[in-house]
């Protein structure tokens, strides 16, 4: 091995660690921060963190996007504690999904949350990903659902020339069926039955802004998902 390569290759291995220092450093800061956090809360409160231990009581359930630019208690300015979240890519609520039932079931169940918001974003990645032919592995079938929510709405969508137009377009109409995808669960319908105070809200939120547009979709009974979709009372029929 000549000089030059040996350097060469010194160069590669100095530049990997650098790598590695970067990354490291990216992690610590997470660290860091954190007790940066803790320290910040205690100043304020010295109970803070013992009162935050005794349990939770949220009004709110979030449905929102996993992208990394909109954290529920952010957007909301509330406090842990006061959002009860359940986050996946472009925010779709499936009803095999076990994951999604079994948050939904304790939030309105045990917490007995007063508000569920599914709450998408302009822009999202997932829902223009849907909108292209292009294959992005597994995700593809996750996406399959936001793909049916564009032929649901094909003869509005296809008017749309604009890309970007068409894409905020199908972020707001995905979101609008995912919250008539959580009235259509028996856990929503149930709660309706017994209760009268839990609504189901569509929110997209601007991150150019970073307001929250209200799609004025909220729903509090079955009455308006079509017939097919409304369960009778469990309860009732049991005692015929
Ligand atoms: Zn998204």
């Amino acid at each position: 091995m000549s000089n030059t390569e040996k350097n060469n290759g010194q160069g590669k291995a100095a530049e990997a660690n650098q790598i590695s220092l970067a990354q490291k450093a990216s992690y610590d800061k997470l660290i860091a921060n954190n007790a940066q956090w803790v320290e910040k809360r205690i100043s304020e409160d010295p109970d803070y963190f013992i009162n935050l231990a005794k349990g939770q009581s949220p009004e709110v359930l979030w449905i929102g996007c996993s992208d990394s630019r909109v954290p529920a208690n952010e957007v909301t300015g509330t406090k842990p504690g006061e959002v009860f979240v359940h986050r996946n890519i472009a925010n779709v609520c499936n009803h095999t999904d076990m994951n999604m039932l079994s948050v939904l079931d304790y939030a309105v169940n045990v917490l007995k949350v007063k508000h569920v918001i599914v709450a998408g974003h302009y822009g999202c990645g997932g829902v223009a990903a849907a909108l292209s032919n292009k294959q992005f592995g597994i995700i593809d079938n996750w996406l399959r659902h936001i793909k049916d929510v564009y032929r649901l709405h094909a003869h509005e969508l296809d008017r749309i020339t604009d890309e970007k137009q068409k894409v905020n377009r199908l972020v707001e109409l995905n979101v609008t069926e995912q919250v008539y995808n959580l009235c259509k669960t028996s856990i929503i319908q149930n709660a309706w039955m017994h209760r009268h105070d839990l609504e189901v809200h569509g929110w997209v939120i601007d991150l150019g802004s970073g307001l929250v547009k209200d799609l004025k979709v909220t729903s509090s009974s079955p009455h308006n998902l079509g017939y097919v979709y409304e369960f009778e009372n469990a309860e009732a029929v049991a005692v015929h």
